[in-house]
């Protein structure tokens, strides 16, 4: 846990009391402040008196004495509209921050040279989060990381000089965040999302921004337009831009050719690292991932033995393209998360022969934007809601059949699998959302993982469970 210091003796008001909020305001209470705590929700509040924390309806509180409102990330700040609380605030002037703020205020006043490594990026955080933490670790580094992934920020150690922190941050972390300056600050990639809550394309790239603009040095995916223009604004402003591109050989930056991790300064290649048989890391996608971890662990003194030792051990997260399972030439494979299909396709796009486990509870648009894969379905195992309109648009495209159940499914392409004569992946990679067979994408990633494990003669792969 670290406390809160930056407001001892100060009035803090807080909204949001789920996991990270209710850390948040014990780590202001640790620190000295006296907070008063409010939720929407009855039983939120109930839990955090429990809790010793003091709790006070915010629309009878007096913000004048207020020295900051502390507002959990789901909570909206903007849009659609702002939160009630977050009127209040702006009325009486007060600052809105979120938990990253108070980290970002406690490093700077105790650990200024700790390094910080803030990741960001529409698609990727989470396994460039881990996989930064993953090769820091087993670098030997003192590694602490959460923020958007695993634990609330606060509840890390407290910043110490050698202390490596690695923190992914939602676009409502760093609208939280207004002096966030990470070490090495990574912004992945921008397609529109969650517009719903921030309006415009526009809004939400400027919000990501922020988090490369205050960093030391700003590392940036620049394979799409909205990364490109930011690259090259902040390079114009004198920052120290690194850029990264999963497909375009750059004259300087990193990239990836094929499985290779090139440098390049002033025109000149070298090989700096390589992908090649590290089954955890398959895909395009997955090299931009990499590449930005490799110039972030560059950046904070980690030598390329170390970070090529990280990268081939790095065990994948679970329910992205998770490897689970192998039985003679046929894989299994466990992309639960892969819950619209848009996050499903780099999956199909990274093994060449698929027998396809798809449905769940559909999403606008289904599976048509993934046409261009059908050629590489071996055969598709539909289930759930969105089994007959998935049927309807494979068509002729690729053969199927309405398995219902995930575990018919998984019973059904495994021995399909096994009379392939070619190399081959049984994938769950749903392209919907679960909702309607299971509480959520981790428990179906989980009912895939046991049917496959239940297999005969089957070796399990076992990962990381973060
Ligand atoms: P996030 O934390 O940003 O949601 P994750 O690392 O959890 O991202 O990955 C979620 C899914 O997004 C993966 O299963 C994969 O399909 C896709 N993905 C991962 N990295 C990238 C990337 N760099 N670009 C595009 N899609 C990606």
């Amino acid at each position: 846990m670290i406390p809160a210091r930056s407001f001892e003796g100060k009035r803090v008001a807080l909204f949001g009391l789920g996991g990270s909020g209710m850390a948040t305001a014990r780590a202001l209470v640790d620190g000295g402040a006296a907070v008063l705590a409010w939720d929407d929700n009855p039983e939120s509040v109930a839990k955090a008196a429990a809790a010793g924390i003091a709790t006070g309806d915010l629309r009878a509180a007096d913000w004048g004495g207020y020295a900051a409102f502390v507002l959990s990330p789901g909570v909206p700040l903007t849009h659609p509209k702002p939160h009630w609380t977050v009127d209040l605030a702006r009325a009486a002037g007060v600052e809105i921050i979120g938990d990253i703020e108070l980290f970002v205020r406690e490093r700077m006043a105790h650990a200024p040279s700790a390094p910080f490594i803030a990741i960001t990026g529409t698609n990727g955080k989470s396994t460039t989060t881990a996989l930064t933490a993953h090769i820091l670790a087993s670098a030997g580094r003192d590694t602490q990381m959460g923020g958007n992934i695993g634990r609330a920020v606060m509840t890390l150690d407290h910043p110490r000089d050698d202390r490596f922190y690695v923190v992914e941050c939602s676009s409502y972390q760093i609208d939280l965040s207004p002096s966030i300056n990470p070490t090495a600050g990574i912004l992945l990639n921008l397609t529109p999302d969650h517009l719903d809550r921030h309006g415009t394309m526009q809004h939400y790239a400027s919000i990501k921004e922020r988090l490369v603009a205050g960093s030391d040095a700003a590392i940036i995916g620049v394979d799409d337009s909205y990364c490109a223009q930011i690259a090259d604004r902040l390079e114009r402003a004198g920052k120290d831009v690194v850029r990264i591109s999963k497909r375009l050989p750059l004259t300087d930056g990193l990239f990836a050719d094929g499985a290779d991790l090139m440098e390049a300064v002033n025109g000149r290649y070298e090989r700096i690292g390589f992908l090649e048989g590290i089954g955890s890391l398959r895909g395009q996608h997955n090299a931009q991932n990499a590449l930005a971890a490799v110039a972030a662990c560059l950046k904070v003194g980690l030598d390329l033995g170390e970070i090529q030792a990280g990268l081939e051990s790095f065990p994948g997260l679970a329910h992205r393209m998770e490897q689970v399972g192998r039985k003679g030439k046929v894989l299994f494979v466990n992309d639960s998360k892969a819950t619209n299909a848009d996050a499903a396709a780099p999956a199909l796009s990274s093994f060449p022969r698929i027998y396809w486990i798809a449905g769940g509870l559909p999403k606008e648009g289904g599976i048509e934007p993934l046409r261009s894969f059908f050629p590489r379905i071996a055969k598709a195992y539909l289930i759930g809601e969105a089994a007959p309109a998935f049927a309807a648009t494979l068509g002729d495209a690729a053969p199927y059949e309405i398995s219902g159940t995930l575990a018919a499914a998984v019973e059904h392409a495994a021995a399909d699998a096994a009379n392939d004569e070619a190399e081959t992946v049984v994938l769950l990679s749903p392209a919907c959302a679960s909702f309607d067979q299971f509480r959520n994408f981790e428990v179906r990633g989980e009912a895939f993982r046991q049917a496959v494990t239940a297999i005969p003669g089957i070796e399990p792969i076992r990962g990381d469970r973060r």
